[in-house]
């Protein structure tokens, strides 16, 4: 797991980047808006710590720019003020979670692992995303007691948009891996597998749904817990 903490205040930077390490998490650590921006359109992390008062770009521009740009990497927002106000604007702007400081270590970490586990985790023979697991060795989506059996490419789909589920998912990408490179696919034998799959999300009773992004491709819609 790849952590980015954006933190002005440099020994609150360190010991965030100490908490996460000892917990074996791969840590960068920026102490300006611009360069946490540049950092978290350039590489690949599983969070992002983001401080709100930050030099040169804030936080919350951060965020939005962030999810202007299509990244979706979960976000938890940091920050000394408690105001009722700068939370609904955190959430409102892309953040998935917000911690105001000062804050218990273990809480911390608590809200990283939720966080990294809507992502789509594997363990084992499973991914799992919000409520839902998809068990990889007989091809079931399983949500609470319910679980339904999927075809060979409905599971496929599933899949992919299971372990990219902070993503769109681009149609050409469901034709390329499900389909293959050399098949004649389109993208409406795309949207008959998406339709089939919401069938079996609606039968399931999850809470996540399929989201559209025209022209463009699919997305996993994950509640926030
Ligand atoms: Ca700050």
């Amino acid at each position: 797991m790849r952590i980015l903490i954006v933190e002005d205040e440099i020994h609150l930077a360190e010991a965030l980047g100490q908490i996460m390490a000892e917990r074996k998490y791969l840590v960068d650590i920026v102490h300006d808006g611009a360069d946490g921006l540049d950092y978290a359109l350039t590489e690949q992390y599983d969070a992002i710590l983001l401080d709100v008062m930050l030099p040169k770009i804030d936080g919350f521009e951060i965020a939005r720019r962030l999810r202007a740009a299509h990244v979706s990497t979960p976000i938890l927002m940091l920050t000394a003020r408690d105001e009722i106000s700068d939370k609904i604007s955190g959430l409102d702007c892309g953040a998935d979670d917000y911690m105001t400081k000062p804050f218990d270590p273990g809480e911390l970490l608590a809200r990283v692992r939720a966080l990294t586990r809507r992502q789509g985790e594997i363990i084992g023979n499973t991914v799992t995303v919000g409520d839902l697991t998809l068990r990889l060795d007989v091809r079931c989506l399983v949500c609470g007691d319910d679980m339904v059996r999927l075809g060979f490419k409905e599971f496929e789909v599933m899949r992919l948009l299971m372990t990219n589920c902070r993503a769109v998912v681009p149609k050409e990408d469901f034709i390329s891996k499900v389909w293959g490179l050399e098949s004649e696919a389109e993208d409406n034998n795309v949207e008959v597998y998406i339709s089939f799959l919401r069938k079996k999300l609606l039968f399931l009773r999850s809470g996540i749904t399929i989201g559209t992004v025209r022209k463009v491709g699919y997305f996993l819609e994950v509640p926030i817990l």
